[in-house]
């Protein structure tokens, strides 16, 4: 099975070329359909089975179908404002930089390129306000800074389409609970959501059967 035969556009294949991926890993193979028909997904994964580019590839599939709807809008009608269709939560800065890397490099063939935003703490606030200007189609974040970008109004992501957990076991070692449960409550109820953890413990599972609805299951 191919990437094509996924169903991913053209742009989308050429990138996984460029990327030297040859053929879909199992949770490629499991994921890209299910998320392009719009299924919520429970994955249990690790680090090295491809799950970045197995959920990237079909949210970018789906911001070139929007992208592409909004071009035939007509142009008064068009959002001035770019608003979060995209939302990516991760547990540490340096994977909020590998998937921010990963989305840039299978973007890249795209006609319009999505606006990205990744944003953690450690580093100054300031910078990443910046960049948020004029909104960002897809934001990769940590929690606490996210809740603290929201708090300044420097984004909203109350017009989130999809959510992705990723490292979610990760996210709860970290001691990040009450700050998902404050940005769940901030999220629009009709959202897809994506699930990715390595381990189910208990509060794992409760957190994804909270948040999950007839998840496509998957176990690598
Ligand atoms: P991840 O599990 O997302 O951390 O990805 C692990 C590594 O596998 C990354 O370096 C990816 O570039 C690479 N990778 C992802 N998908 C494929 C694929 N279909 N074929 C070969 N390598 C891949």
């Amino acid at each position: 099975m191919s990437f094509s035969a996924l169903g991913l556009s053209d742009q989308l294949v050429r990138a996984t070329e460029d990327q030297q991926f040859h053929a879909p890993t199992p949770i490629q193979l499991a994921a890209i359909p299910a998320i392009l028909a719009g299924q919520d997904v429970r994955a249990c994964a690790q680090t090295g089975s491809g799950k970045t580019a197995a959920f990237v590839l079909p949210l970018l599939a789906k911001y070139q179908a929007y992208r592409a709807q909004l071009g035939s809008l007509d142009p008064d009608l068009r959002p001035k404002q770019k608003a979060v269709q995209t939302l990516i939560l991760v547990p540490t800065r340096e994977l909020a930089a590998q998937v921010g890397e990963t989305i840039r490099a299978l973007a890249k063939h795209l006609p319009e390129l999505p606006k990205l935003a990744c944003v953690y703490g450690g580093v100054s606030i300031n910078p990443q306000m910046m960049a948020l200007r004029g909104g960002a189609d897809i934001v990769v974040a940590t929690p606490g800074r996210l809740l603290d970008l929201i708090e300044q109004r420097a984004l909203s992501i109350a017009q989130v389409k999809h959510l992705v957990l990723d490292e979610a076991d990760r996210l709860f070692e970290l001691g990040f609970s009450d700050e998902l449960n404050r940005i769940l409550n901030l999220l629009p109820v009709q959202r897809q959501n994506l699930f990715f953890s390595a381990t189910f413990a208990p509060a794992v599972q409760a957190l994804a059967e909270y948040l999950l609805q007839s998840p496509a299951r998957i176990d690598i």
